[in-house]
């Protein structure tokens, strides 16, 4: 296969998504923003910190071509709450994304998941509704080909230079599907890295002629 990139926004911060859809757009590619149904609920306080968007910026992202996929209810760590509690939480989710994003249809959607974990029961519960279900599977967010069970990646501080490092590797040694995960541009959020980093590494990837696109759009559909 040829080799693709995802990039992945988490947490939905309103002055970040502004930034990457200009960056994404001006280079004509998209990038998957990972929402919450529920964020003036979540307890995690980077969230509660920065301003998120609402529901009207979220549809007219999705309708210029960028994923806006479901991150959870409130940010909860699911290996906190009972099995029953932690499903009926995703499965509330989803019908909040459904009523909200014209067209959204779980099994066409990746489903994003807050601290990139959780229990092996909620996975197989997400993944008989979902495209796919991302989360850490510890191979760095490498991917040797598209597949349900997504493994990703985020970074914390310095996370300008270990985006950078993480994608100097994948040039010079890997093949296959890397989905990144980053949170806001500058300042914002938990890890954030500049504009200009994810400008200069969106370029390197272009210009090395690897495919930036969401996870939804390098999944295989209807399979
Ligand atoms: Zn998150």
């Amino acid at each position: 296969m040829s080799r693709s990139v995802s990039f992945c926004f988490d947490d939905g911060f309103r002055r970040t998504a502004g930034g990457v859809r200009e960056v994404f757009e001006a280079r004509g590619v998209h990038a998957a923003f990972c929402v919450l149904a529920a964020p003036e609920q979540t307890a995690d306080p980077f969230i509660r910190a920065t301003p998120v968007a609402d529901w009207g910026w979220w549809r007219e992202t999705a309708a210029a071509g960028h994923p806006v996929e479901a991150h959870g209810w409130a940010h909860e760590r699911l290996a906190d709450l009972p099995l029953s509690e932690a499903c009926e939480g995703l499965d509330r989710t989803l019908d909040v994304f459904r009523r909200e994003l014209p067209g959204f249809e779980p099994s066409r959607q990746v489903f994003h998941l807050a601290y990139l974990a959780a229990p092996q029961a909620v996975v197989d519960h997400l993944a008989q509704k979902s495209l796919g279900v991302r989360r850490a599977l510890g191979g760095a967010g490498l991917n040797a080909a598209p597949g349900r069970d997504i493994d990703c990646v985020t970074f914390g501080d310095p996370a300008d230079e270990r985006l950078a490092a993480r994608i100097d590797r994948f040039l010079a040694e890997e093949d296959g599907w890397l989905v990144l995960v980053l949170h806001g541009l500058d300042g914002e959020g938990w890890g954030p890295i500049r504009r200009t980093t994810l400008e200069a590494q969106l370029d390197r990837l272009l210009s090395a002629g690897v495919r930036v696109a969401p996870p939804s759009h390098v999944l295989p559909t209807g399979g």
